[in-house]
């Protein structure tokens, strides 16, 4: 294997490369432009040997893909999944630009730098230098530089699947995000499951009228308002998965709030305790719904009959369409003589067993870098493009390894928030896993 060190600085400046190339993904078809970093994986392979295939299921909307094949067709098969897009930044909460790539005090500054552009270079990284080395893997090595994870993946893994499976497809995936350090001991964080996702739409009609005489309208706008409000203040019924109650477990905390925590009657009074931590800790043991986009009106001097109300939900393992449907009317209450409910997007949660080679592969890696440690699975309760693969059975994990400095709060807080960065020394810990895991797995 190649001095550890040169393989940091080749992920450092690959992942420089990358922010610079603000692939940013605002949700919109010609947004993205992950070409770019596309062409830069290029130049990076070139040489290698490596097996490569570009798609670009829309202009600019490219993915790579590159392969190193096995030497035993029957053994397992490994794709490392990165995707190259990012979400937008709000310029006025940026201490630095977020698209120079800024090298500062043995941190990469930038938009991506966390989530997930270190990961990606980091694989990018171990492939090449496998490719380049007399290591010969037994089964397929994949590694899928993958656009549009920021917005449901339909140019991205959505795509891949649906159209070249045979690309993407393999027995073990690792994606994002883990690797941050919790509790005393610590564990380390790696997810093997995310929550699922509903969207739903509300409909308000209401009865058109001058705004110079609102008294008794019914004016969408309002309606909506309360729904709003409604949805705001409803909280699904508490579940304490098997999952939260290992997370609270190595946190370390005092006894009394460790079982407020995990008490389906206690915890709502309980997450406000956990600082940083009390959002995940929330979403972690509810279904969520969260009014994201409200529309009504559109002249001010005349009442709305319309509004619309954008729904992102949230849903906890065991949770059905059903359910959702059920929460919404329930929330809602005599509100819905005025509302109708579209929509009827839905994926359950996904999760991964923990029992497989793969998983036993990280928890060697990182007891390397931290020997005390072991590996915590956690249940994400955002989404990533491991779904894919868990739905069709395929066991995903969400891996990454970061330094003692970072904390699982703080690293919650940089994913689509401002100033995010990722320090030098996570990604030396990070590559040195990665390449490690590889091997034995394929090995
Ligand atoms: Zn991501």
């Amino acid at each position: 294997m190649t001095d550890p060190e040169v393989l940091t600085r080749q992920t450092v400046d690959l992942l420089r490369d990358l922010i610079r190339n603000a692939c940013v993904n605002d949700g919109t078809a010609d947004s993205g432009g992950e070409i770019r970093s596309v062409r830069t994986l290029e130049g990076f392979f070139a040489g290698s040997g490596l097996e490569l295939e570009v798609v670009e299921p829309h202009h600019g909307r490219a993915s790579l893909i590159a392969r190193i094949r096995g030497t035993d067709k029957a053994a397992p098969s490994l794709a490392l999944v990165g995707h190259t897009d990012v979400v937008p930044v709000d310029l006025d909460g940026w201490s630095r630009d977020p698209f120079t790539a800024e090298l500062i005090d043995g941190e990469i500054w930038g938009r991506g730098a966390l989530d997930m552009l270190y990961l990606t270079a980091s694989y990018a990284v171990v492939i090449r230098d496998i490719a380049m080395g007399p290591f010969r893997p037994r089964g397929d090595l994949i590694f899928a530089a993958v656009a549009d994870e920021e917005s449901g993946s339909r140019y991205g893994v959505g795509w891949l699947t649906e159209h070249r499976l045979d690309l993407i497809d393999a027995d073990f995936v690792l994606t994002e995000s883990g690797g941050a350090p919790v509790g005393v001991r610590p564990s380390i964080t790696t997810t093997v499951g995310e929550k699922g996702i509903a969207g739903r739409r509300l409909v308000v009609h209401g009865t058109p009228g001058h705004g110079s005489a609102p008294w008794g309208a019914r004016n969408a706008a309002v309606i909506a308002a309360e729904a709003v409000s409604r949805l705001a203040r409803f909280e699904a019924p508490v579940q304490i998965t098997a999952d939260w109650r290992h997370y609270v477990e190595v946190l370390g905390l005092p006894a009394e709030l460790a079982e407020r925590l995990t008490d389906p009657a206690r915890i709502d009074d309980a997450v406000h305790e956990l600082g940083t931590l009390a959002g995940f800790a929330h979403a972690s043991s509810h279904t969520t719904i969260s009014p994201n986009i409200i529309r009504a009106g559109n002249k001010e001097n005349v009442i709305p009959s319309l509004a619309t109300v954008d729904l992102d939900i949230r849903v906890l393992p065991g949770i059905d369409t059903g359910h959702v449907d059920a929460y919404l009317r329930h929330a809602l209450g005599e509100l819905m003589v005025d509302i109708e409910i579209v929509g009827d997007r839905f994926e359950a949660a996904t999760r991964s067993p923990v029992d497989t080679p793969l998983f036993a592969a990280l928890s060697a890696a990182v007891a390397r870098a931290y020997p005390n440690a072991d590996l915590l699975p956690v249940l994400s309760v955002g989404g990533s493009d491991a779904r894919f693969y868990r739905r069709r059975g395929i066991p995903a994990y969400g891996f990454g390894l970061l330094s003692p400095r970072w904390d699982y709060g703080t690293f919650r807080m940089l994913f689509h928030g401002n100033d995010e960065r990722i320090d030098v020394a996570s990604i030396a810990l990070t590559v040195a896993a990665l390449d490690f895991t590889v091997r034995e797995v394929l090995g």
